[in-house]
């Protein structure tokens, strides 16, 4: 039996979706090898359609940009919070629990050139020396303090190098070891410098920035008292009261209550760390609140 074109033309709808038997399969690819027009409109039939041009496709478009933007957002939300909790282990980890005076964690070695080497125990994570000129110019005075950290002693085994305290010849008058709780400071070597007592005060410079903050803050929510209406205003405003929210919070975060401390530059390093990332946390999360409480009105319209 001779098959024809309306024949095979009835059944290339089943061939094209692949629904054919294997006998119709055959039917159709023998007659298509000999037969150009139901070849060709098979061909027809698998080229998709296109979507017809409308308006709708810029509207589709602006949400897939504006669902893209928000996923970007949500990303580097993520991210952010990521790095605040890194950096606040970190800053944990590596906290000084300050070592109070005992005379294995550091040893003073005198040399006959004239320098002077502090040599650690394997406890000690840290050090920190202040030198200042003394009171009769003849050489400088050396307060030290020591430190260990969680890092130290449960991550990395980082034995501290001896150091030399006077690199460049500097006279040594006497070196005192300085204790974090505002006890006297304890001579290890040389002449006492008055008869009375010595003691090593923490650096406030901590709590000046937390004072500034906290007026930047105030400046910032009476700006935006004032300016509630003005919505260009209150949306910068919004911006830059975050900036004194986050170095606020970071502050807590690293430091907790207190704001004086000994090592006020390290401190001041792992605040700012915290307050950078927390502020990109702040803003991502505004920027995606902004926009749900944007999305409900636009959605009736
Ligand atoms: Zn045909």
């Amino acid at each position: 039996m001779k098959i024809s074109c309306n024949i095979i033309r009835d059944m290339l709808p089943l061939y094209a979706e692949n629904m054919a038997s294997q006998d119709t399969r055959e039917i159709v690819e023998e007659h298509i090898a000999s037969c150009e027009n139901c070849k060709k409109q098979l061909e027809e039939m698998r080229t998709p359609e296109e979507l017809p041009i409308d308006n709708d496709i810029t509207l589709l478009k602006n949400i897939q940009n504006t669902l893209r933007r928000e996923k970007l957002q949500t990303i580097i939300l993520s991210v952010m919070v990521t790095l605040v909790l890194a950096v606040i282990t970190m800053a944990y980890l590596t906290a000084p629990a300050y070592i109070s005076y005992n005379e294995n964690a550091i040893s003073i070695i005198e040399r006959d050139d004239g320098t002077v080497l502090l040599n650690f125990s394997e406890e000690v994570s840290g050090f920190d020396v202040n030198q200042s000129p003394a009171a009769d110019n003849s050489g400088y005075v050396y307060d030290i303090t020591t430190w260990e950290t969680i890092w130290d002693q449960k991550i990395s085994k980082n034995n501290l190098e001896n150091t030399v305290l006077n690199p460049n010849g500097e006279t040594v008058d006497s070196i005192y070891y300085y204790n974090t709780d505002g006890s006297e400071n304890i001579l290890m070597y040389g002449d006492p410098i008055t008869d009375g007592s010595v003691v090593t005060l923490p650096r406030l410079v901590l709590n000046y920035y937390v004072m500034f903050a906290i007026g930047f803050l105030l400046i910032c929510g009476i700006g935006l008292a004032i300016f509630r209406k003005n919505e260009k205003i209150r949306n910068g405003l919004e911006k830059i009261i975050l900036l004194p929210i986050s170095y606020l919070f970071a502050h807590l975060l690293i430091m907790g209550l207190r704001s004086t401390s000994y090592l006020a530059g390290r401190d001041f390093y792992a605040i700012l760390l915290v307050a950078i990332s927390l502020y990109c946390a702040l803003i991502a999360g505004r920027n995606i609140l902004k926009k749900l409480s944007n999305k409900k009105p636009k959605s009736t319209l």
